[in-house]
């Protein structure tokens, strides 16, 4: 049987987290270490391991996540200037397998920085 990932846990209650937006789809958290003024962390309550572990059946709330992105950048400031990024795989840097999308924002972003 596979644990519940850390953010499984947040979800569930049993780790403390800074939660800016809950739905029944969905949880925003603060990262706990930012990289930016603005770093959050959109995750689907699903406990999708990778973006490609996706599949065909995960394309709404996948573009629910896209649209609810937006909404939340729009309300912490940061609409009109914010990366969306996925890490998929540990060598992509990816440290909690499960999906989420970094929300980051309230720094200037070098056209050739494409890390964070
Ligand atoms: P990844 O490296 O998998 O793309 O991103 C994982 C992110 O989760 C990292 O930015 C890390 O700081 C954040 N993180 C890890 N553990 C926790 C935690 O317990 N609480 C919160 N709020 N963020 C966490």
């Amino acid at each position: 049987m596979s644990e519940d990932s850390i953010f499984t846990r947040i979800m569930n209650g049993e780790i403390p987290s800074d939660k800016v937006y809950e739905d029944d789809d969905c949880i925003c958290i603060k990262d706990i270490a930012p990289k930016a003024p603005v770093h959050l962390l959109l995750i689907p309550r699903k406990p999708i391991p990778r973006l490609v572990d996706a599949t065909a059946e995960d394309q709404a709330l996948l573009g629910k996540l896209m649209v609810k992105a937006g909404e939340i950048a729009n309300e912490h400031g940061v609409g009109d200037a914010f990366r969306l990024i996925v890490n998929n795989g540990e060598q992509a840097g990816q440290t909690v397998f499960h999906l989420h999308l970094h929300i980051l924002g309230g720094k200037l972003f070098s056209e050739s920085q494409l890390g964070f």
